[in-house]
């Protein structure tokens, strides 16, 4: 007799993309040692910003109440804290959406509970993701054996895949503004997405973490949309937003009228985290609702800013270039089109040779990412430039 294991594991692809950019740089630096230093990273998805100030003090002040026995703080609620609720429902109020308390569930970050949100559904639902992927939608639905669709995209549609009757899924992971696209549904195009689940019963999960980087009339929370509430849940992070890409913490909606076959989501998820998760911290509670403070506001709009000057400028190249992207409006990623017709993986190695700028191929985000390339605007200002400049030597030396 012996132990039986989740065998769906052993049928995952390894996780290929950044242990092979990682290997390849390698080589590169070992084979021209006298330029390896001159190596610029825009590939990265972690941030460069630290975090703000008046988080840093919030968390320090809940550091010592943790010190002493009169301000001490042991378990919390599974759900968060209601003063970290509180200020993501008034955030939510920003953008017309009204949220009850109960329905904010605070996390340690979008990934985990885009994983551990699989529990609440049955084996057989049938996934639909949008080609080119954020890699954990996949993968944990292959950890369960669901099978997953793709809906492709390309040029054509701009990366904005729309409802197709081939599509048709009882899970629909929708990602805007996109990871690696950069591209972002307008209301018009969330509200068929709304509509087709609503047809056919399904349940879309909503993945907001980079909504701050929305401007002008585009949704940052899909509960703008009429109808959402019915089929949606929303994952959110402050990773990008404030810089807590190592200190974690995010939220997840799940509204109270969704329901099927009977059973509350909102209810089966509460039942769920009061079982498997108890809670984040309390001081990065504390960090966290700093975040959206009046003081907190301002420091983060500061560093949005920093990122999006970034984005700019290489969205500037590019359309000097004319070369064709998505993203870099709203979304701190630039999704860009291999020049002359390069598939993405001799793009990485021509770009690392000659100009000593790496990005990341988007063969490794799915089939339509073949080629294209994903630059992220997460860098220093002057790396930035710099990268860019030798881009735009090196395409230029290509044509
Ligand atoms: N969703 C997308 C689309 C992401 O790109 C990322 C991080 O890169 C996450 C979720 C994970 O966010 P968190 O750091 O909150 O786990």
């Amino acid at each position: 007799m012996s132990t039986k294991i989740n065998q769906n594991y052993l049928k995952l692809n390894e996780s290929y993309l950044f242990s092979e950019i990682a290997r390849r740089i390698r080589v590169w630096q070992s084979e021209n040692p006298e330029v390896s230093n001159k190596l610029i990273r825009m590939g990265i998805g972690d941030v460069t910003r630290p975090l703000p100030r008046s988080v840093v003090d919030a968390m320090i002040t809940a550091a010592k109440e943790m010190g002493e026995a009169e301000t001490f703080r042991g378990y919390g609620p599974e759900q968060g804290y209601d003063f970290l609720k509180e200020a993501v429902r008034k955030y939510y109020t920003k953008f017309g959406v009204e949220l009850d308390s109960d329905e904010i569930f605070i996390s340690d970050g979008a990934k985990s509970d885009l994983g551990n949100i699989l529990d609440l559904f049955d084996k057989d639902n049938t996934v639909l993701v949008t080609d080119p992927v954020y890699p954990v939608y996949v993968d944990t639905n292959m950890m369960d054996d669901r099978k997953v669709i793709f809906a492709m995209s390309s040029e054509e549609n701009d990366f904005l895949p729309m409802p197709a009757p081939e599509y048709k899924a009882d899970i629909i992971y929708l990602c805007s503004p996109n990871n690696p696209t950069g591209a972002v549904y307008n209301r018009e195009s969330l509200a068929k997405w709304v509509e087709f689940a609503k047809e056919n019963g399904s349940i879309i999960l909503f993945d907001a973490a980079y909504e701050c980087f929305v401007t002008g009339d585009y949704p940052h929370s899909i509960f703008e949309i009429p109808g959402a509430r019915e089929v949606a849940i929303e994952f959110c992070s402050l990773s990008k937003k404030a810089g807590f890409t190592g200190t974690r913490c995010g939220y997840t909606i799940v509204p109270d009228t969704l329901e099927r076959e009977g059973g509350n989501l909102n209810k089966m998820w509460l039942r769920r985290q009061t079982t498997k998760f108890n809670g984040v911290s309390y001081i990065t509670q504390r960090g966290a609702e700093a975040i959206f403070s009046q003081e907190g506001e301002k420091e983060i709009e500061e560093n949005i800013r920093y990122y999006r000057d970034n984005a700019k400028i290489i969205t500037d190249t590019m359309d000097k270039l004319h070369i064709y992207y998505t993203g870099g409006k709203n979304s701190p990623y630039i999704w860009l089109k291999c020049p002359g017709d390069m598939d993405s993986w001799s793009f990485f190695d021509r770009l690392l040779k000659e100009a000593y700028v790496v990005g990341t191929p988007g063969a490794g985000f799915g089939k339509s990412g073949d080629k294209f390339f994903r630059l992220t605007a997460f860098s220093t200002h002057e790396n930035t430039k710099e990268a860019m400049e030798r881009f735009e030597k090196f395409v230029m030396k290509t044509r």
